[in-house]
């Protein structure tokens, strides 16, 4: 049996093969809708682009390989890809997901699917009687986001397994605040991967695009049948961008790790800050899940400075020069955010308060700058 390589082997040569017709080393980006046939169903595999492109393959291939599944489909964004997946389900059916979820992700839950009479609950699924308390014939899927956002939560992602598989539900884990680098659910009992590759995967805040990786083939087929009946596929440029973007991810979130630690540490020992949200923090509640499932801790930090209100906590953002304030997280770049008026406005004030995104939360994006340009820059706009 070939020896499987490592992580950072595979997201330069993972599911990669030397073009066929040149031998170009980066797989090319095949631009084109359609392929010659020469007599009708006569083509070389590939036929139309929405039902697959050989760049797309080429990305599809290295998101399997460095999330350890077997098999890999790219959309268009995040969002599409976790749409391919609720499309698995039919009307009557429930679902269990984290409480405190992306906004983007409850909007789809409950504007869209709620509509075609699909059941969702918002449970704290650190509390596995939570868990257990809503399930029932009817439950299809529970979706977990692990680290959480903003809040850096942590969920057990074998303990959630355990409960998924005694009842026959499909377990989906949304990876993106980890990145496949840090933490791989299939390997841990999770049944779909789901990655906004937006973030850390493509890395450079160029594209938007969406990932699932699974190990069944019988899973396979039936997204890859959504994916082109659906048809929310990405464009060859844009596989090309993050499949460019994969190739770093290990030494990028080296530094994400590494910037993380420094900047919670600066900011948990100052007497400005009234509380820090980093799952590397020791004093994190759930840090020994952290530690046992992750591999390190990422540079996704949220924190509330003392004695903040909706009015400072914005100035203190305004004031940061290096932390661009903006939407979405994981590029090189860092970046800053208002949990409470941007990425998750969408989800109403009382049931976003109950899980924590507070109107003083500021969420940092740790980027791979120096960390003392970083650590001045908060220092600065916290001493203004
Ligand atoms: C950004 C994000 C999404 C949505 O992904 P898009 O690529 O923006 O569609 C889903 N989940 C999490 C955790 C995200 O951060």
């Amino acid at each position: 049996m070939k020896k499987k390589l490592h992580f950072n082997s595979r997201v330069i040569h993972g599911g990669q093969k030397i073009d066929k017709s040149f031998g170009a080393v980066m797989p090319p980006i095949y631009q084109t809708s359609t392929y010659a046939q020469t007599t009708p169903g006569g083509h070389k595999g590939y036929e139309y682009s929405r039902t697959h492109n050989p760049t797309r393959t080429a990305l599809e291939n290295s998101l399997a390989s460095i999330e350890t599944g077997k098999h890999g489909l790219a959309f268009g964004s995040g969002l599409a890809a976790m749409d391919a997946v609720l499309k698995l389900l039919k009307p009557g059916d429930e679902i269990i997901a984290t409480h405190d979820l992306y906004g983007g992700s409850y909007r789809l839950f409950t504007k869209i699917f709620e509509i075609f009479d699909l059941k969702f609950y918002f449970v704290d699924l650190q509390k596995i009687n939570e868990i257990k308390s809503k399930i029932n014939k009817k439950t299809k899927l529970i979706w977990v986001e692990t680290p959480t956002n903003p809040m850096m939560n942590i969920v057990d992602l074998q303990v959630v397994s355990n409960i998924s598989k005694s009842n026959n539900i499909l377990l989906a884990v949304d990876n993106t605040f980890a990145s496949p680098y840090l933490q791989n659910p299939l390997s841990l009992g999770a049944d779909i991967v789901m990655h906004s590759a937006t973030k850390y995967i493509a890395g450079h805040s160029d594209v938007i695009l969406g990932a699932l990786v699974v190990n069944s083939d019988d899973l396979e087929q039936r997204l890859r049948f959504i994916q082109n009946a659906s048809g929310a596929i990405p464009g060859p440029m844009d596989c090309f961008l993050t499949l460019r973007g994969i190739k770093t991810l290990g030494v990028r979130m080296d530094r994400h790790c590494s910037n993380g630690r420094k900047v919670a540490e600066f900011l948990n020992k100052n007497p400005l800050i009234e509380k820090v949200y980093w799952p590397g923090l020791i004093d994190h509640p759930n840090h020994l899940i952290a530690k046992k499932q992750m591999k390190d801790f990422g540079g996704m930090i949220s924190f509330i400075p003392r004695g903040s209100n909706y009015d400072n906590a914005v100035k203190i953002i305004e004031n940061l020069k290096i932390f661009t304030l903006a939407e979405s997280l994981g590029g090189v770049e860092s970046l800053s955010g208002h949990p409470a008026s941007m990425t998750h406005a969408s989800i109403p004030k009382n049931i976003r308060e109950k899980s924590g995104v507070l109107d003083s939360l500021i969420r940092l994006s740790v980027g791979i700058e120096d960390h003392r340009d970083l650590i001045d820059d908060l220092d600065q706009a916290l001493n203004v």
